[in-house]
């Protein structure tokens, strides 16, 4: 945990960093601060209107000018992402870092009145379209010097819990791909790959999961970025296979 890490003010100048579910929450924070610390971010995510909004507030802040590539991972195919591979590639000759971040809850519920397709559906968003993705965008990470892929996972990633059915497996196999793509980028290229849980935030997909639970009481997207600045810029180089905590747990 690096929640008290201090960023230079030009951590990530020159950089160029896509961040999915871009729009609300968790990733909205992420692009916000990667631009105040100088990257170029391409803002990613399914609502279009969300992610001008993340667009228009980076513009406020005089930080440099972002992108916007719409796409819903739910719908997308392997051939989409090999597409949107096309288009960064002449748009921006390389990519330094991915915050995969986008993520589907699914539902709260026993597993035996557990949902095959909302089951399909969350495996979707959070596994098989950040693996396709990642694997598209591979020859744009090699472009770089100091690229950092950050996949996003959860304390039910870790330690499985009752009723969270695809959203635990989907967090452990999140995990496990990082595994297998940081040992397989070891000593190769200068691609790091690393998984991050963000722990307990107030976001909306917080407040779905525990809806008696008081938001005041949990940190803010913004509280957790150090430990989102430190993984994405160079000060965590040589960090690779890690699985990282945003925040200490709560008491
Ligand atoms: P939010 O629900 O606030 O934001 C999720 C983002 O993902 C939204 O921008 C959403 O887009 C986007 N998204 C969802 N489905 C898709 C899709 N099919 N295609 C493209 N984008 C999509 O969640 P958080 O900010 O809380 O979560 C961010 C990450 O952190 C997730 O991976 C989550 O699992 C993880 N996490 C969060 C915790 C917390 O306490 N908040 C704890 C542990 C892990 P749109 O706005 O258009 O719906």
């Amino acid at each position: 945990c690096h929640i008290d890490y201090r960023p230079a003010a030009d951590l990530l100048q020159g950089r160029t960093i896509l961040v999915t579910g871009a729009g609300d929450g968790i990733g909205r924070a992420a692009a916000l601060a990667y631009a105040r610390h100088g990257a170029t971010v391409i803002l990613l995510g399914r609502t279009i209107a969300k992610l001008e909004s993340t667009y228009d507030a980076i513009e406020q802040a005089g930080g440099p000018q972002p992108a916007i590539f719409p796409l819903n991972l739910e719908g997308a195919t392997h051939s989409d992402y090999l597409d949107m591979a096309e288009t960064l590639y002449q748009e921006f000759g390389r990519l330094d870092g991915i915050l995969h971040n986008a993520g589907l809850l699914g539902r709260i519920t026993p597993f035996e009145q557990y949902n095959p397709e909302l089951w399909a559906q969350v495996m979707q968003v959070n596994v098989t379209g950040p693996v396709w993705m990642t694997q598209a965008l591979l020859p744009l990470l090699k472009e770089s010097s100091d690229a950092s892929v950050v996949f996003t996972s959860s304390g039910v990633g870790r330690k499985g819990r009752a009723y969270w059915g695809a959203y635990a497996v989907s967090k452990f196999a999140t995990e496990g791909f990082m595994e297998v793509l940081a040992d397989e980028m070891e000593n190769q290229h200068a691609i790091r790959v690393n998984t991050l849980n963000p722990g307990a935030t107030r976001t909306q997909m917080r407040r779905t999961a525990f809806p008696g639970e008081d938001p005041e009481a949990l940190r803010t997207p913004d509280d957790i970025m150090p430990t989102y600045l430190w993984l994405m810029g160079p000060d965590s180089q040589g960090v690779s296979g890690e699985k990282i905590d945003a925040q200490p747990p709560r008491q």
